[in-house]
């Protein structure tokens, strides 16, 4: 009996380890309520670019199997409010990503090496993506529909990536401070390796999700 009863528990024990592993890490505290919302249904003229559900991404295949992009409400309506502004000045917002589900965050960090863990977050505290609150995107010319040349490209793992880099052409330069100029005075804050990538200031007051896009009411 004794025996069953510790084989039992060694049982139970290794399946919780398997399967914590393999789990967001478990939040307390006090949470607002997610509501995540599809950029393109508030506004048409935020385009799309979504690498994530192509071959052309950092881990060399698809990740998502619908290429959509979600945010919390708030942060879904500033970068509305940003796409119009931007829209005086020749130019529109090109999204690459928004929400991600955790496992994703999960793949990426153990995709990557050491030496570039920097510009992957770490699953063990979750990355702003999974709580809707971060949002990589570049522009794209109004009059063309053609997205804009930066300073370096998307997911590039290189110091062309930093929004301070001092090298590309004056052009690309200021292209990639229009952005940042635009998306901070709206309640977003760039993230110092990661030209692309904005964080929205309400970030820690929501949960990690985990959920597919195919799940998002
Ligand atoms: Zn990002």
């Amino acid at each position: 009996m004794k025996k069953i009863t510790i084989l039992l528990l060694v049982l139970i024990g290794c399946s919780c380890l398997f399967s914590c592993a393999v789990q967001p890490p478990k939040e307390t505290g006090e949470f607002y309520t997610t509501h995540l919302v599809e950029l393109t249904k508030l506004d048409s003229s935020i385009h799309l670019d979504i690498r994530y559900a192509t071959s052309n991404n950092l881990v060399g295949k698809p990740v998502y199997k619908e290429a959509r992009a979600f945010l919390q409400q708030p942060a879904a309506e500033a970068l509305v409010r940003i796409n119009a502004k931007l829209h005086q000045k020749g130019y529109g917002l090109l999204v690459f990503d928004g929400y991600r589900p955790w496992s994703v965050t999960k793949l990426f960090w153990d995709n990557t090496s050491a030496e570039n863990k920097k510009f992957v977050a770490n699953p063990a505290k979750g990355s702003r993506h999974n709580r809707g609150c971060a949002v990589d995107l570049s522009l794209y010319n109004l009059a063309t529909g053609k997205e804009v040349t930066m300073t370096g490209v998307y997911d590039e793992m290189s110091e062309r990536s930093y929004p301070n880099y001092t090298g590309g052409t004056t052009e690309q330069r200021q292209l990639r401070d229009l952005l940042r100029q635009y998306m901070e005075a709206d309640g977003f804050a760039v993230y110092e390796y990661e030209w692309w990538h904005f964080d929205f200031k309400d970030w820690q007051h929501y949960r990690i999700g985990n959920i597919p896009f195919s799940r998002i009411k």
